[in-house]
């Protein structure tokens, strides 16, 4: 065999535009769903496994995954405080030191392979979208977006190599109106805190583009005028939890309650505060506020590709690239059988249609699509993977706890 062949997943049950369907075929892009594979296919058989979008993490900062969670107090009343606790920290901690020593390059792959295991297809990175972000990342990263780290950063290093944290006006400003512009933004429960939104207002930076990360201090009014706007929120329960004990009143803003109807998506944040993966985060999601598992799906497919302006992402139709992920079928609904999913469960990602990782079982598709395979162990499942990417593995200076070359 020359070329790759294209794949057929029957007995399956399709997560795609117009509903659920029993198959869907693909090489580099979705060629049909719910149609009769063709000659020439390989078949595989789903046993009734679900077929989702590559998921979509609204919020990540890619070089910061391979240090653990990291505070010094029990609860903090402002990002603020957690940042100048952090900065003494990054001075005196041996192991956070050893952890910054580490090329750029190996930290970002580490955050790839985050999102990556668990069924990540494209994410959204706050920070600058540094030149070893192309090479190094086996999924993809959105590329066009504007940013600023937050109020409290402008003027200040914010990136991996001290780039600033930017005036958040000029970087509005700077941001085409059809791009997203992410700014973290009232990431605390005190008045600085507040304030923020008000100030963002002021400065006419509230907009349909503006994507809002955290917002944890915004009141009823607030939202109302942030629906007014057209902005969205990326939400990040277990990173505000985690250093607030409390996070937005999610539930309320997508049930348009008060007049507030607003887009949500969801993100992990890095690891120093966040979730493992998304996988975990939408459990952490589930805990923070009564939202139904459909509503969580959309937070981290359809509505976060939305948010993010990522048109062909978190959706499966005919012509968009195959960034697809297999999961058991561990309840009748997908959201709920996402929300029994672990990355050691994920049957399949594929992105633009090569197989990254899988079960065994799979091997056809690697197959099929000319993607040779090595063995890798995910928190004890055996699996298979691209044999480039299990090389660099093997080869990362940087350990990803649970994942090891077989
Ligand atoms: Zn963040």
């Amino acid at each position: 065999m020359i070329f790759a062949r294209a794949v057929s997943l029957v007995n399956a049950r399709v997560v795609a535009d117009g509903g659920i369907a029993d198959s869907i075929r693909f090489s580099s892009r979705v060629l049909s769903i719910g149609e009769r594979p063709r000659h020439g296919d390989t078949v595989v058989d789903l046993a009734g496994g679900f077929v989702l979008p590559g998921l979509v993490n609204a919020h990540d900062h890619l070089e910061l995954n391979h240090y653990g969670r990291i505070k010094v107090r029990d609860r903090y009343a402002n990002a603020s405080d957690w940042i100048a606790d952090m900065t003494l920290r990054l001075a005196s901690d041996q192991a956070i030191r050893a952890g910054r020593a580490f090329p750029l390059t190996e930290r970002l792959f580490i955050g790839g392979l985050k999102n990556l295991l668990a069924g990540v297809t494209t994410v959204a990175h706050h920070n600058p979208f540094y030149a070893e972000l192309r090479p190094t990342m086996p999924i993809r990263v959105v590329r066009r977006y504007g940013w600023a780290h937050s109020f409290l950063l402008e003027g200040r290093p914010a990136g991996a190599r001290g780039e600033p944290g930017g005036d958040v006006a000029a970087r509005w400003r700077a941001t085409p109106s059809d791009a997203p512009f992410m700014v973290h933004l009232a990431e605390g429960v005190d008045a600085a805190a507040r304030d923020e939104l008000p100030r963002l207002e002021a400065l006419g930076c509230l907009a349909a583009n503006t994507v809002i990360v955290h917002g944890v201090a915004i009141d009823g009014d607030g939202w109302r005028r942030v629906a007014r706007a057209g902005a969205g929120l990326v939400w990040c329960p277990a990173s505000n939890v985690f250093l607030f004990g409390e996070t937005a009143r999610v539930h309320e803003l997508i049930a348009g309650a008060d007049g507030a109807r607003v887009s949500v998506a969801l993100g992990t944040d890095s690891r120093v505060t966040g979730s493992r993966d998304l996988l975990d985060e939408l459990r952490a999601a589930r805990e923070s506020a009564p939202l139904s598992p459909e509503a969580l799906f959309r937070m981290v497919t359809c509505d976060a590709a939305a948010l993010l302006r990522q048109s062909r992402a978190g959706r499966l139709a005919v012509g968009v690239p195959a960034d697809l992920m297999v999961i058991p079928p561990r309840a009748d609904e997908p959201g709920s059988a996402l929300l029994q999913t672990a990355r050691r469960d994920v049957r399949l990602v594929t992105v633009e249609g090569r197989p990254l990782v899988g079960d065994p079982a799979l091997a056809a598709v690697f197959l099929a699509r000319k993607v040779s395979s090595r063995p890798l162990c995910v928190d004890a499942a055996r699996k298979i993977a691209d044999s480039g990417l299990v090389r660099r593995i093997a080869g990362c200076p940087i350990a990803e706890p649970g994942v090891s070359a077989a």
